[in-house]
């Protein structure tokens, strides 16, 4: 079957820091000699709370704080991940994380190859050797930069050299990708969202700090540039997503929410093959491959909840078709509005999980709704 173009792995940091849920934020109450917090701090904690709008704002703000203290300041606040959020401070960002010897499961990396710094992207792929997700950027280091860059509104492409023609043919499609993200999302993008073309092959990761995706195409045809333009808008899902929720919860994200993931990767699959046009023929052909697992009757579903992360990395069941396959229950069940929604909060999440969201959100426990959507599909 070949309805999905690729497995899309994600990445999640805890999103900001100096903002109310960042890791930052208890320390930085009070500097060390007690005063109050200082106004720098208070300003950007205030420009955090709708930080994409804010964006350019921000960045001015710490460009001049770090040319003023240097980055000892943002160290000494345990506010330093913002410097990883723009290109303009990105360089001492990797400077402090090395410093601070902080591992961050490929988001250093990601930040080196988007600075071009290649010898730095294969001395951190060494060093996460032993980590599970290490094989998600086994060719990284091999990217030789164009010195391109293809620029829309809300976009901007990156590419390999070697991959000139294929980025070209994206650019295509740039027109349709902005229509249909600002149709979806407008008022929650990301004010620039970063693409790179790899010649690799592999899962497409993400570094949500960067609002950077990075696709593999070295086995692309011209002809799929369609499918990488979806690939783009999936990746754009996660983006917002991600930033909406790390705005309105009080739970960490982080590598360890399979629940999320499982949610998180059926939407963002759903909402391409709109952008494609091929739901239907998608939905035939991801239903079909999961009734087809419930009858086989080999295959725990509760483990897509509580294991995704060790089903993607090592798994034959294809995991990604059966999350379309419950978003596409879900989404039957609940309606279009109500379940985009949950993944767009609005107000505070009171909930202390994102699993405990989504079963008071949806009134029923996703084993439940799981053990329903099984039954729908052998129906
Ligand atoms: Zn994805």
């Amino acid at each position: 079957m070949n309805y999905i173009k690729y497995t899309v792995f994600i990445l999640l940091f805890v999103i900001l820091s100096c903002s109310p849920h960042g890791n930052g934020t208890k320390k930085s109450q009070l500097t060390k000699n007690g005063v109050e917090k200082e106004d720098y701090l208070k300003t950007i904690e205030e420009l955090n709370k709708d930080f994409f709008k804010n964006y350019w704002e921000i960045e001015k703000i710490i460009v001049s704080k770090l040319e003023k203290e240097g980055s000892e300041y943002f160290i000494e606040n345990n506010c330093y991940e913002i410097l990883g959020k723009f290109e303009s401070t990105l360089e001492v960002y990797c400077q402090i994380c090395e410093k601070l010897n902080i591992d961050n499961k490929g988001g250093l990396l990601t930040s080196y190859l988007h600075l071009n710094d290649i010898e730095n992207v294969k001395k951190q792929y060494e060093l996460m050797q032993t980590d599970e997700i290490a094989f998600v950027y086994k060719e990284f280091y091999k990217y030789e930069d164009s010195g391109k860059l293809l620029e829309s509104k809300y976009i901007s492409i990156k590419f390999d050299k070697r991959v000139e023609e294929f980025a070209n043919a994206v650019f295509t499609h740039i027109n349709a990708i902005e229509e249909f993200i600002i149709q979806e999302w407008e008022g929650l993008l990301p004010p620039k969202t970063r693409v790179m073309l790899l010649y690799c092959d592999g899962p497409g990761p993400y570094n949500s700090n960067l609002n950077e995706t990075y696709l593999p195409i070295k086995s692309r045809s011209i002809s799929s540039s369609k499918k990488e333009a979806g690939g783009i808008v999936h990746e754009i899902f996660h983006l917002v997503n991600i930033q909406l929720l790390g705005q309105k919860c009080k739970f960490d994200i982080d590598w360890g929410m399979n629940s999320f993931k499982f949610l998180d990767e059926g939407y963002a699959q759903l909402i391409e093959s709109k952008f494609m046009n091929t739901f239907n023929e998608n939905r035939e052909g991801v239903d079909e491959y999961s009734k087809k697992i419930v009858i086989a009757n080999s295959f725990d579903f509760k483990e897509l909840k509580t294991k995704w992360g060790e089903l993607f990395s090592s798994s034959d069941v294809k995991i990604y078709y059966l999350a379309y396959s419950f978003a596409c229950f879900l989404e039957d069940k609940y309606g279009e509005e109500k379940h985009k929604a949950l993944f767009l909060p609005v107000a505070n999440i009171p909930e202390n999980s994102w699993l405990e969201y989504v079963e008071s959100y949806f009134g029923l426990t996703v084993d439940d709704l799981i053990e329903e959507w099984k039954q729908k599909l052998i129906q």
